[in-house]
C-alpha cells in the first residue's frame, strides 16, 4: 500500500519507510538528538581516557565507550576518525524494527583530570607491605617474580626500601599481594594493621612477612 509521510508528503514509492514516516525525516528528528560536541577526561599523568569501565588507554574502543557515556540515549557508537579535536562518529540506534545509522563529525573537548590511580601513586597511598627476608639470590628471584606479577596488573608499588636482608615494597592493592602469595603458594607470616575507618568500616593494610632461607 502506497504511503505518504505526515510531515514532508514523499511517497513510499520514492523513499524507504519506518512505520509511518519516511526514512529522511526519521533521520532528521533523530539527528536533532546528536551532540555537536563531546568532552572526554584524559588522566593528565597517565593519558589514560575514563570509559564507563574506569580509565583505559585511548584506542577506537575506549574512545568509542567515552563519547557513548557522554552522549548518552541508545545510540550505539563507533569511530571512523579522531584526532583529539573531531572525531567522525558513526551512530546506530534500533528504531522501530530497524536499525537507524548515522554518521556525524562531532568536536571533541578534552578534560584532563588525574586519574585515581595516578592520584594515589603521587600520594603514596598503599594497602599492603610486603616483607622479603633472607639470602640475596632467593631475595632477588622472589622480588623479581613480585615486580613482574604486578606490572602486568593494575597497581604499583608506592615505596621500596632495601635493607640489609631484604626488602620492605608498599603495594597500592591488598587483593593483587594476596593473589601473589596464592600463584606462588608462598606461606608468609600475615599481620594487619588499621589506617583509618571509611563509611563506619575499618581500613586494614596487610602486612606479609617472607622468610626464605
Ligand atoms: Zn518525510
Ligand atoms: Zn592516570
Amino acid at each position: 500500500m502506497l504511503k505518504y509521510c505526515p510531515t514532508c508528503n514523499r511517497s513510499s514509492d520514492d523513499v524507504h519507510f519506518i512505520g509511518e514516516f519516511c526514512e529522511i525525516c526519521i533521520k532528521e528528528k533523530l539527528a536533532k538528538g546528536l551532540p555537536s560536541n563531546v568532552t572526554l577526561e584524559v588522566c593528565k599523568s597517565c593519558g589514560r581516557i575514563r570509559t564507563r569501565d574506569g580509565y583505559a588507554s585511548p584506542n577506537k574502543e575506549s574512545i568509542a565507550d567515552a563519547i557513548s557515556a557522554g552522549v548518552g540515549g541508545k545510540w550505539k557508537i563507533s569511530i571512523k576518525e579522531f584526532d583529539w579535536k573531531r572525531a567522525d562518529v558513526v551512530f546506530k540506534q534500533e528504531y522501530g524494527d530497524e536499525r537507524v545509522k548515522m554518521e556525524k563529525e562531532i568536536e571533541v573537548k578534552v578534560k584532563k583530570p588525574m586519574c585515581i590511580d595516578c592520584y594515589r601513586q603521587t600520594s603514596g597511598y598503599y594497602e599492603a607491605i610486603f616483607q622479603i627476608r633472607g639470602p640475596e639470590s632467593k631475595v632477588e628471584n622472589i622480588m623479581a617474580k613480585l615486580m613482574k606479577f604486578i606490572s602486568t596488573r593494575n597497581t604499583f608499588t608506592s615505596r621500596v626500601d632495601e635493607l640489609e636482608n631484604g626488602y620492605d615494597i608498599y603495594l597500592s592493592d591488598k587483593k593483587v599481594a594476596n593473589a601473589f602469595v596464592e600463584y606462588y603458594e608462598l606461606k608468609p607470616g600475615r599481620s594487619y594493621s588499621l589506617y583509618g575507618v571509611k563509611n563506619g568500616k575499618e581500613l586494614y593494610r596487610n602486612i606479609y612477612i617472607l622468610r626464605l632461607e
